[in-house]
């Protein structure tokens, strides 16, 4: 089973190529378009000089560098090249937002770079079919990009051992944005509705989006909005690397316990308490960066690492409310890649976090209470096979 179903389609047209064309050009010119594919070991270096970018437009280029650091070229993803008779433009998609990073040139001297806002098309097409394998693999069967399959786990996480409750032949379908440029489809956008038979049950997680955010909720059970006594550190839930007593070290290549969670999220991205509590311990260290640890009155402990910032009244001794903001993500200690190490200790023992949070920090709870509301009487109230 393998239905494609175009449930809507929305335009986002916050501003058009050709007006944007006004700030090279006096006159707007209606430029030529192609959508190129990044061949394989291609840089940005190479791809400018097959563009016939000069020396000295290369440097000027490289002086104002607009792609993230993370930013990666990967074969077959799409480009754009637009050009009049005086305005060579490289416009490359960023991954996940609308918007472009530009390479222009002006003849053989002037070069530059720009960020710029673009209209992309939103699909949203629907999955579904039964486990063979893994669930990661059986889900790359129907939609063949390996963040899609992560991401849906990303819903399912709070269910502990959830793995030994996917039973062979179990049933599982999703709704994935499609972003498309002019037609063409350019990546992935974020999972939505998803349905997963756990233990003979069908289970299910809408993505409910924030401001700057989101979290997947279960719309159909209330229970774990009481049930969890924490609430999520951060506005959306990423989770690079989870809670395991063995895994290999990403930098010091020894096995080592990772007794806590990696939320993945960019560099600045805010940390709420997740309870209220007492800062216990604040300071930076070589490993963990700059951390901070909270005793809860329920006698649970929250730890925070690698962050850019705390916030200047986080000290020792200082009583925080639930939802306050703590500091800010980023990536100091043992730290490749910015990153929240969230962690959890329970009676002394540090324990798997996502068991212990609600998916959503505090502020967003009336967003969560909106959508319940909103949802509970559209959805379906049963997935046929
Ligand atoms: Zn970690």
């Amino acid at each position: 089973m393998n239905r494609i179903i175009f449930l809507f389609t929305l335009f986002l047209s916050i501003g058009s190529l050709a007006s944007l064309q006004l700030q090279h050009n006096s006159k707007p010119v209606k430029p030529q378009v192609r959508l190129l594919k990044i061949k394989r070991g291609q840089t940005v270096y190479s791809l400018l000089k097959a563009h016939r970018f000069s020396q000295k437009q290369i440097q000027q280029i490289l002086a104002h560098y607009p792609l993230p650091p993370s930013y990666t070229l990967s074969p077959n993803d799409l480009y754009l090249v637009q050009k009049t008779a005086s305005l060579y433009e490289i416009l490359f998609f960023d991954k996940h937002k609308n918007w472009v990073y530009v390479f222009w040139k002006k003849g053989r001297q002037s070069a530059g770079t720009d960020i710029r806002k673009i209209p992309l098309e939103t699909r949203v097409i629907q999955a579904s079919g039964f486990i063979k394998g893994s669930l990661i693999t059986s889900i790359q069967k129907k939609i063949p990009n390996q963040q899609v399959a992560y991401r849906f786990l990303d819903a399912y996480l709070y269910i502990p051992n959830l793995s030994k409750k996917l039973k062979k032949g179990a049933f599982f379908s999703l709704e994935v944005e499609k972003k498309y440029f002019k037609g063409h489809f350019i990546r992935y956008g974020e999972v939505l509705n998803t349905a997963l038979e756990i233990n003979g049950k069908i289970e299910k997680r809408t993505f409910i989006p924030f401001p700057k955010g989101g979290a997947f909720v279960n719309t159909e059970s209330t229970d774990w909005l009481y049930e969890r006594p924490l609430y999520s550190p951060v506005s959306y839930i990423r989770i690079s690397s989870p809670f395991e007593y063995h895994r290999f070290h990403p930098i010091k290549h020894i096995r080592k316990a990772h007794l806590g969670v990696d939320f993945e999220l960019p560099k600045g991205a805010k940390i709420f308490a997740p309870l209220k509590g007492k800062v216990l311990r604040t300071g930076r260290t070589r490993g963990a960066g700059r951390f901070v640890v909270i005793q809860h009155p329920n006698g649970l402990q929250s730890f925070f690492n690698h962050m850019s910032y705390i916030a200047k009244h986080i000290k020792k001794g200082y009583f925080v409310k639930t939802g306050e903001l703590i500091g800010l993500v980023g990536c100091t200690g043992y730290c490749t890649k910015p990153h929240l190490h969230f962690a959890v200790k329970k009676n002394g023992r540090f324990v798997n976090p996502v068991k212990y949070i609600k998916p959503y920090p505090f502020q967003k709870r009336q967003w969560v209470l909106d959508a319940l509301a909103r949802t509970a009487s559209d959805l379906p109230k049963s997935v046929h096979r």
